[in-house]
């Protein structure tokens, strides 16, 4: 089993890539990984800065929300992050940004429908809107585990921001990149207030199908964490 300090580590460089790239700003968003055969997960610390972030400033948390390792407070949004692992086997590893793209689409409540093939191979169906709660609260974390049901990888939480899983940290980050290419290319097109053009359901459908097989090898433990 691998150590909760490798957990701690992969948060981190999550974290720290994730600020690189533009998807995390100042404090804003949250990165956790579940801790494998564990009702656990590592969760960054509340408020602070992902750049100065070093493993040891990682809380690790089991399901009850108590902490295991840690001095900093966990993410507010920490009982999402458990409610996500508890509702779903498959994911392993939550990012939660404030991301501007994805953002913008929350303030129209616009959803976005299947409109890349790789949207629906990785992201599932469609990117919902999950209706608004304040951050930090149980109303979101409850709305947030009703909506995962559908098994889709990425969501967005209305007048807040982001949220996408992976069967792995590196997936979870790649699904980040592309929720926010799509979420640009949406805008664009409902900017020219012309008819936006879907993929062919039956194309969405095989698409969504490979997720679920990917999934489901999770499930049964025949898919790497990507961490071990
Ligand atoms: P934390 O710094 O507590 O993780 O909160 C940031 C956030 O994005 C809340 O939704
Ligand atoms: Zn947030």
């Amino acid at each position: 089993m691998k150590a909760l300090a490798a957990y701690k580590t992969q948060v981190v460089d999550a974290a720290q890539a994730l600020t690189r790239k533009g998807y995390l700003m100042a404090t804003g968003g949250n990165v956790s990984v579940r801790v494998a055969g564990q009702s656990a997960f590592a969760i960054t610390p509340s408020n602070f800065d992902y750049l100065k972030m070093t493993p040891g400033d990682i809380c690790a948390l089991d399901f009850d929300l108590n902490m295991l390792e840690g001095r900093l407070k966990p993410s507010v949004e920490s009982a999402m992050h458990g409610a996500v692992y508890q509702a779903r086997a498959d994911v392993n590893a939550i990012i939660h940004t404030h991301q501007v793209y994805a953002s913008a689409l929350t303030l129209i409540k616009a959803p976005i429908p299947a409109l890349f093939d790789e949207q629906a191979r990785f992201l599932g169906r469609s990117v919902e809107i999950i209706p608004y709660a304040p951050s930090g609260t149980g109303f979101l974390k409850n709305a947030v585990a009703k909506h995962v049901k559908n098994r889709n990888n990425a969501f967005m939480m209305q007048n807040h921001g982001a949220l996408v899983f992976g069967h792995d940290m590196e997936r979870a980050i790649h699904n980040v990149e592309i929720l926010e290419k799509c979420s640009l290319a949406y805008l664009l097109a409902l900017c020219t207030e012309r008819k936006t053009g879907k993929i062919p359901l039956a194309v969405r459908e095989i698409a969504f199908a490979k997720l679920r097989k990917d999934q489901k090898k999770v499930e049964q433990g025949m898919m790497g964490t990507g961490g071990e």
